[in-house]
């Protein structure tokens, strides 16, 4: 066995199975991701979901695919609800700010990709936006409309009984209510769903298009089967996003691929649009401070705010499965951060000892680093089983007797697939400074200084005044800290 060789299994939500991965095109892996909705800052669940898609897409290049990633930036369509009722949530979000919805949109866009950045995300071949393809999906659901749709006042509607297998993905009986789905009149069953809406008479939308059906806009579901089918050819590989879309939204999107390509059943996934649909678990946090409504939200940037790096955050979603719920806590976070500083810390050693720099030569077959290159590879291989993975690559770094310069070459490689930057951190870069800190940077330079001289000439008094002048603007020096840190925000 050579040590990238274990098959990638990977769980595919339509089948409810492990399977291997295997590409509709040699060599090539094309992912979609479900993309946010640019009405609001994303909380740190939603870049749950982008991280996991990142490590997925991290894993297919580890393992010699050429990947092409699509995430999708949702700027019209998504209602209130999932399912059909209340109206845009960027829409409702202009009126209430007073501002236009492309403003809206282009602030909570920038916002969402600063957080992908800071999450060491890695872009994707195509951002694509929703609203650069209305024309798109105007001809897409006049493709399908006269055998798959019709017409109400309201707009264009899906009737669901015309694909087989409707409802596969999520499990859910196609006509019982989940008292979620909105009830309009002339709905032939309960789960069929705007494809296109019809601005009501008399009301203006500032997002608005024309179309056969009407002025109006398109349905939320439409856009992802459009800019999918566009961007990587029906059917692709593997389409991602959070378990909440395994509901609803994702089942839409396989009826319109169905209808589009086939009207195939989902005997064979692909008809689906894609090969293998992928979840995300939640991030879930008690005291409802995920909510985007509640004051305080988590966001990425109040985790910074805090002092915590946001790579900590990564290394905390690593270390649970992506299928599991992950609950969000400080505690959680910060133990993650000080697994992320030693990390850190081992690499900066090291990266000094090496003197020639990283040896990427001949480290895979090396006796120490080989064992542990296929046991890395059979835990991502395993379902993306990060959580092992790291394990593995903590072994690595505790490694002794052997040349740095090899055993950074094996850190680079695991940490190609957790993109975690160990080669890039350092301390000061992970040191950051909480927002509510009063004292400067500079200060407590100066006084950990004037502390080390006055411990060097015995002047134990002196050392511990300015310890205690310390702690009361909040710092801890940290004495024989074990990775070399000398103080800490308290
Ligand atoms: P949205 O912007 O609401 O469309 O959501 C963006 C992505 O975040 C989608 O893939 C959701 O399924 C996912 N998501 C929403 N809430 C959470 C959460 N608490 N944990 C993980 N993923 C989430
Ligand atoms: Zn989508």
């Amino acid at each position: 066995m050579t040590d990238q060789s274990a098959p990638l299994m990977l769980f595919n939500s339509l089948t409810r199975a492990l399977e291997p991965f295997v590409p509709v095109h040699p060599g090539e892996a094309r992912v979609y991701s479900c993309g946010p909705t640019v009405y609001n800052y994303p909380h740190i669940g939603n870049m749950r979901a982008y991280v996991f898609a990142d490590v997925l897409g991290r894993t297919l290049s580890w393992k010699g695919y050429a990947l092409t990633h699509v995430i999708n930036i949702t700027d019209v369509g998504h209602l209130t609800d999932d399912a059909d009722a209340g109206e845009d949530k960027l829409e409702k979000a202009a009126r209430a700010n007073a501002q236009s919805i492309w403003d809206i949109a282009r602030h909570y866009t920038q916002a969402y990709w600063a957080d992908i950045d800071a999450l060491g995300i890695r872009q994707p071949a195509h951002w694509s936006i929703a609203t650069d393809y209305v024309p798109a999906m105007i001809e897409f659901a006049q493709s399908i409309a006269d055998k798959h749709c019709y017409e109400l006042p309201g707009g264009l509607y899906f009737d669901v009984s015309t694909v087989a297998d409707y409802g596969k993905l999520a499990r859910a009986a196609t006509d019982e209510g989940e008292g979620r789905i909105e009830q309009v009149e002339g709905k032939r069953h309960q789960a069929d769903f705007a494809i296109w809406r019809k601005t009501p008479p008399g009301e203006t939308r500032q997002m608005e298009w024309d179309s056969p059906w009407g002025r109006g806009a398109p349905g939320w579901h439409l856009e992802c089967s459009v800019m999918s089918g566009k961007l990587l050819g029906f059917p692709f590989d593997i389409h991602t996003g959070g378990i909440d879309h395994r509901e609803i939204h994702h089942p839409n999107e396989i009826a319109q691929n169905q209808a589009f390509c086939c009207a195939g059943s989902l005997a064979d996934p692909a008809n689906s649009g894609a090969r293998m649909w992928m979840h995300n678990n939640f991030l879930v946090e008690r005291s409802g401070k995920m909510s985007k409504s509640s004051g305080e939200f988590l966001r990425l940037q109040l985790l910074i705010d805090k002092g915590y790096h946001p790579l900590a955050y990564r290394l905390m979603c690593l270390s649970a499965h992506y299928r599991s719920e992950l609950e969000f806590s400080w505690e959680g976070l910060g133990a993650a951060l000080t697994r992320l500083k030693r990390m850190v810390m081992a690499v900066v050693q090291l990266k000094e000892r090496a003197e020639q720099g990283i040896d990427t030569s001949a480290w895979r077959s090396h006796a120490k680093l080989a064992p542990l290159v296929e046991r890395f590879d059979a835990a991502i291989s395993d379902d993306l089983n990060t959580a092992v993975a790291l394990t593995v690559l903590d072994e690595a770094v505790a490694l002794k007797k052997i040349d740095p310069a090899l055993k950074l070459a094996a850190i680079a490689a695991f940490d190609s697939v957790l993109g975690l930057n160990l080669l890039t951190l350092d301390r000061t870069a992970l040191r950051l400074r909480p927002k509510a800190a009063t004292i400067t940077e500079d200060e407590i330079a100066q006084r950990i200084a004037a502390r080390h001289e006055a411990r060097a000439a015995k002047d134990f008094a002196r050392s511990d005044t300015l310890r205690d002048e310390l702690a009361a603007q909040g710092v801890d020096a940290m004495d024989g800290d074990p990775l070399g840190w000398d103080w800490r925000l308290g």
